[in-house]
């Protein structure tokens, strides 16, 4: 027997329709890339989404068809995804970090037809869009007045495009499961692969953001995500916003630390979300000139590993509750939280500690699984490594253009990522599976030991891989950058360690670098850092 409750098509046209209609004074404050900040409210973003739609319609786009964003986080670059995505077109969110072959190779993959960009990445697109022939035009989120003279043919600005348009729209009437949102992840080997979020997949994902277990959001609160729209999503945040009536925050094109600092002072931000590198730049600018947060009261930090200084900075140099995430493109993107528990919360903060550097517990709508090679279940002793495997309908069950499987014979898509599971339920992430440094048929965490090598005062960033060894197979080695015109030396990196981390996973080197890569989501690029090392061979084995 069925249900007798009405169908209403989870689609996310109805989440901007809901900050208009309840919301609509709520404003969204943008850095805008031309200079000025400036202010707009949900009321507005939907009016204008509205017009934008009818641009794409009058430009031929049809439901399904692929419109790419290339920009910051703005105002506008939201108008510009409610108005792909209610006429049932694909909002596709391209990375600019990435390099221009990268980039054209996406572009051309997902046969984007139109670009929405901002002026910062003009010259990007001019290397790039002579080998994307599917592109057909490029609207750049700006006015007339600001629009430079490029080589790209069919340039148009957005004030004039919205200008020219009725804001009289219907949107939505498509069946939950349609195409919404494409992303490509930034994968280290192969191409890049595109997940395809539903209109569905977005809109259960913006219930669980919403819910206290996650970010809890309300309008009372207001919200800075650095988190970029072209990386998973902003963690939903552009959706979660509007949906929760919250005052957004969006900073542009500026996320150092004076710029965030300025925004979150002057418009009273009580919530952000943010990779670690970003928090760390906001920190060394606030101690350089002795400054305190006055709203701040919770960030949520993932995208890579939290290190214990940070989140202990937070909390004792300033006052702000910590929240560790893990998640990834192909899971919307929040696949787990560190809220703790009150068995936790109610230790001394010292204790506290082992759970607030793991990555925490899935929301309800993640299903998660630690299996072993065969598939078989680990043990939850918080000790034993395992595939952290997850299901649910916020997880991708395939990828753009591909036939190939990506689930188990479960329903279970395999992240990458090592984890353990400890008897509270907590996960923690120890290293991709491409990164476990494998020593004497044991495993050795690279995230753990770069966690406490970064706590050291004079260390900007740390990285782990395993050298090559006679005897063990491999063994790791801690690569350092050191903050500017900082010393240290090999003894003092490795004292720092001992008694950290179980003696047999101690660094056999340390070696200084200029610089440690980062690849295009912010996190240490290892392949690049394993092929800088190639030659490198171990003291003992050299
Ligand atoms: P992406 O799809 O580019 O967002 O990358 C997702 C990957 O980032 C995950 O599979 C993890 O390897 C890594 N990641 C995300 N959050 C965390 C975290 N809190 N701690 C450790 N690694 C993380």
């Amino acid at each position: 027997m069925l249900g007798l409750m009405q169908d209403w098509p989870l689609t996310v046209d109805k989440i901007i329709d809901h900050a208009r209609n309840w919301h609509g004074d709520r404003e969204v404050v943008t850095r805008s890339v031309e200079g000025p900040i400036v202010r707009t409210t949900y009321a507005a973003i939907h009016e204008r989404a509205k017009r934008l739609s009818n641009a794409l319609k009058a430009w031929g786009i049809e439901p399904g068809d692929r419109v790419a964003t290339l920009a910051w986080n703005s105002a506008n670059h939201m108008e510009t995804w409610y108005g792909i995505m209610g006429i049932g077109a694909v909002c596709h969110t391209l990375n600019p970090r990435l390099f221009p072959e990268q980039l054209g190779w996406i572009i051309n993959h997902a046969e984007d037809r139109v670009v929405f960009t901002d002026l910062t990445f003009l010259p990007l697109l001019e290397a790039v869009l002579p080998h994307c022939p599917t592109v057909e035009r490029v609207v750049v989120l700006t006015d007339a007045a600001h629009l430079p003279q490029t080589k790209i043919p069919s340039l148009q600005d957005y004030e004039s495009v919205l200008a020219g348009q009725s804001a009289d729209c219907a949107w939505g009437g498509f069946d939950e499961n349609t195409a919404c949102g494409l992303c490509y992840t930034s994968g280290t080997t192969g191409n890049p692969k595109g997940v395809l979020y539903s209109h569905r997949s977005n809109f259960l994902h913006t219930f669980m953001a919403m819910t206290a277990t996650v970010m809890g959001a309300t309008p009372s609160e207001v919200i800075l995500p650095v988190v970029p729209m072209f990386h998973a999503n902003a963690w939903g945040i552009a959706f979660a916003g509007p949906a929760s009536g919250t005052k957004l925050v969006m900073p542009g094109a500026r996320m150092d630390g004076a710029a965030l600092y300025e925004l979150i002072e002057g418009e009273g931000v009580t919530f952000s979300a943010a990779v670690p590198t970003v928090w760390q730049g906001l920190f060394a600018h606030m101690k350089a000139n002795d400054l305190r947060f006055s709203t701040l009261k919770r960030v949520l930090i993932g995208g890579s590993a939290c290190p214990e200084s940070l989140i202990r900075g937070f909390q004792q140099d300033f006052g702000v509750e910590v929240t560790h995430a893990w998640g990834m493109t192909e899971t919307s993107p929040i696949g787990t939280i560190g809220h703790l528990p009150p068995e936790i919360a109610g230790l001394p903060y010292d204790e506290q500690m082992k759970w607030r550097t793991k990555q925490g517990v899935p929301p309800l709508g993640v299903e998660l699984a630690l299996k072993d090679e065969a598939g078989q279940p680990v043990a939850h002793d918080g000790e034993t490594f395992g595939r952290l495997m997850v299901r649910g309908p916020i997880v991708a069950a395939g990828y753009f253009k591909s036939d190939a499987s990506i689930l188990d014979d479960q329903g279970f898509f395999d992240t990458g990522d090592i984890a353990t599971v400890d008897p509270q339920g907590f996960m923690q992430i120890t290293d991709r599976a491409k990164d476990v440094i494998k020593s004497g048929g044991e495993w050795i965490s690279s995230i753990e030991i770069e966690n406490i090598a970064v706590g050291h005062p004079k260390v900007e960033l740390a990285a782990v891989i395993g050298a090559p060894h006679a005897k063990w197979d491999e063994r790791p080695v801690l690569i350092i950058k050191l903050k500017p015109g900082e010393t240290l030396n090999k003894a003092e990196h490795l004292d720092h360690l001992r008694g950290r981390i179980a003696k047999w996973w101690m660094p056999d080197d340390v070696v200084q670098a200029e610089d440690i890569p980062l690849g295009a989501t912010g996190k240490i690029d290892k392949k690049l850092l394993r092929e800088r090392m190639k030659d490198y061979r171990l003291p003992e084995s050299a």
